[in-house]
């Protein structure tokens, strides 16, 4: 009892003394070092194996949501390629350090806000403290020009400002700014010896062209198919892929939402109750269900499924229990799947068939 008893005493002591020291200056300064530290740390010890990998920067939808927008990290080897770059995703990238200036090339599936809305960011990143060599290549749908114009034009004079500010050994305005290559039809458009990219158009009307992106790195592959309503095209550019992130929209989730909302809005004097319902009725014949993904990821012999960019995006506190609503049935269609929420990562080393998956 005594024993006990004189423990407790020792606990609580030793919180009130850890309490006293982290209000003294000299000990907050070491904290906030070490904490540096091993943050960058984390950084440098990523692994080195020879790997192609995807990772999830932003796993939702335009819908309101705590997930960011349409994004995925490709890496393959040494280098990293970023798969459209929606509101939160470089954020989200910013959070997990990643190395920005191994960034070579962003991949644009189209001109939606939710895929390129964090191009500004995501130049910022690779431009300050990047050694950069040229400008920011974006690969893109016809009016990816138009786009990267715009955020040059936008941005134009907070690049004067930052290079007027630290220079031009950390802030060069000769590789400032954006070099937009439009993808002028299905084909390989990217090809560095190892990596492969090849695009292929997919059905996102009136969004015309919308492409989907296939990444071949030393005998692994990973598909992703940006904005799509069930697409036979893409089912023949997946053929036999390791993994597919696909795209999703769950009519049993927004038909829900959109006659609560018309019912509110018969109620209440409010746009977004007015106006909600005729939007999720317009989207349902662009996107596609997690049914009918299921039956594409069985017909491209994939060997496993990602749903990612969902509408509705799960989110917490109920978050299980959208994915049990939107995700019924699928196991009768495909077994191997997975869905996808923000930091959600697919490595497949090389020389393997191995599928390595962190949620
Ligand atoms: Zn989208
Ligand atoms: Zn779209």
């Amino acid at each position: 009892m005594k024993l006990l008893r004189n423990t407790v005493i020792v606990l609580v002591l030793l919180v009130i003394a850890l309490w006293l020291a982290i209000k003294v200056p000299a000990v907050q300064n070491h904290v906030y070092e070490r904490a540096i530290k091993m943050r960058l740390f984390a950084t440098l010890q990523e692994e080195k194996e020879d790997t192609l990998s995807a990772t999830v920067c932003g796993s939702g939808s335009p819908l309101a949501s705590n997930s960011a927008q349409a994004c995925i990290l490709i890496k393959a080897g040494e280098d990293l390629y970023v798969v459209d770059v929606g509101d939160g995703s470089v954020a989200n990238l910013s959070r997990w350090n990643t190395p920005f200036e191994d960034v070579k090339a962003v991949f644009i599936t189209h001109n939606h806000s939710d895929h390129i809305s964090d191009l500004a960011d995501l130049h910022l990143m690779t431009w300050v403290t990047r050694e950069r060599e040229s400008k920011l290549t974006v690969y893109g749908p016809e009016g990816i020009e138009d786009v990267t114009k715009g955020f040059e034009m936008t941005y134009k004079h907070d690049y004067e400002f930052r290079n007027a500010h630290h220079g031009d050994l950390v802030t060069p305005l000769d590789v400032v700014g954006f070099n937009p290559i439009t993808i002028q039809d299905e084909s390989v458009i990217f090809d560095n010896g190892d990596l492969q990219v090849t695009a292929f158009r997919v059905e996102h009307e009136p969004v015309d062209p919308a492409y989907g992106f296939r990444f071949d790195y030393k005998g692994r592959s990973i598909v992703i198919s940006g904005d799509t309503n069930y697409s036979t095209n893409l089912i023949k550019n997946s053929q036999k892929a390791d993994v597919l992130f696909h795209e999703a929209i769950s009519l049993d989730l927004t038909r829900r939402m959109s006659k609560t909302l018309a019912d509110l809005g018969e109620e209440f004097d409010n746009n977004i109750a007015r106006y909600g319902s005729k939007i999720f009725t317009d989207i349902e014949n662009y996107h596609a269900t997690p049914l009918e993904v299921a039956e594409i990821a069985s017909l491209s012999n994939v060997d496993m499924l990602v749903y990612y960019h969902l509408t509705p995006t799960p989110q917490p506190p109920i978050d299980k229990i959208m994915a049990d609503i939107i995700f019924r049935g699928v196991d009768e269609n495909f077994s191997n799947w997975e869905y996808a929420i923000d930091g959600t990562k697919v490595i497949l080393p090389i020389n393997s068939k191995k599928i390595i998956f962190n949620k």
